[in-house]
């Protein structure tokens, strides 16, 4: 399970975060919804390790990971841009978590080049790994192809297998669907859900679509101002917001 007590971020003499506190299930899918600017995708990234808190804890599975760096975090995170790498392959992107952890310094240097000798059954393991992620998000015929062939439903796609593949025990998507046409992103809705019941952690999925929270979370966030004003399943957000904040969000017209 994810817990996080009180995180407070300021960026300059701006207050950001405000005392920020969440508890995740373990495998309780958790939408974060709020206006432009309250904080959303910095809370992210304090939890990814992508930016330090200024106070408060996070805990994943009871231990304190808020000392550890990113890279030691077992936390991936889907950014709306992707951020693949526009050099590698489908293949290789979705390969690289598995690379950094399972390879040495030196070996992960011919995994762009040709085999040395004593890696072998590392980098097959590897590509088997990435085989079957490919299967089980049907892209299993792009992965030769480098980001800039593909769509961005089979770039968003690839992104979510970067995520997945080294089964991470939280994770992070900020706004996934919101580069896919109106289409697609009722498809990946779905999709997404699928893959999270699967991976079986808790999930924060940020988004700007209110539709999107209401039929993908167990639970849904709202957050204005930096400071989490209600947390409950999406019936209540709907039918009983506690805040007039709250209240005043969810009505609006978008
Ligand atoms: P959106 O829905 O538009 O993505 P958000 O809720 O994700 O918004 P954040 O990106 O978390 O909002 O930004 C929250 C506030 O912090 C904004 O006012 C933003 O300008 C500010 N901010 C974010 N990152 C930095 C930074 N590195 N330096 C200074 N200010 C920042
Ligand atoms: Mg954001």
């Amino acid at each position: 399970a994810l817990s996080i007590r009180g995180i407070h971020k300021s960026f300059g003499s701006s207050p950001i975060l405000k005392g920020v506190s969440l508890d995740a299930e373990p495998g309780e899918f958790i939408a974060l919804i709020g206006p432009s600017g309250c904080g959303k995708s910095t809370l992210l990234r304090i939890l990814a390790g992508l930016e330090t808190a200024d106070g408060g804890e996070i805990k994943v599975a009871n231990r304190d990971i808020s000392t550890l760096k990113a890279a030691e975090r077992n936390i991936a995170m889907v950014f709306q841009s992707y951020a693949l790498y526009p050099h590698l392959t489908a293949a290789q992107n979705i390969a690289v978590p598995l690379v950094m952890r399972r390879l040495t310094r030196t070996q992960r240097l011919p995994f762009i080049g040709s085999l040395i000798p004593g890696q072998r059954k590392a980098i097959a393991d590897i590509k088997r790994d990435v085989r079957s992620m490919a299967a089980s998000l049907k892209i299993d015929h792009l992965l030769d192809r480098k980001p800039g062939q593909m769509s961005g439903g089979q770039r968003q796609r690839v992104a979510l297998g970067r995520a997945m593949v080294r089964q991470p025990a939280v994770f992070l998507m900020d706004e996934p669907l919101s580069n896919l046409d109106a289409n697609l992103r009722v498809h990946a809705r779905g999709e997404i859900v699928d893959l999270h019941r699967r991976a079986g952690v808790p999930t924060l999925y940020v988004t700007h679509d209110q539709a999107e929270a209401l039929s993908m979370a167990d639970r849904v966030a709202v957050m204005i101002g930096g400071a989490l004003l209600q947390l409950s399943p999406p019936r209540v957000i709907y039918d009983d917001p506690l805040h007039i904040e709250v209240a005043t969000f969810i009505g609006q017209p978008r």
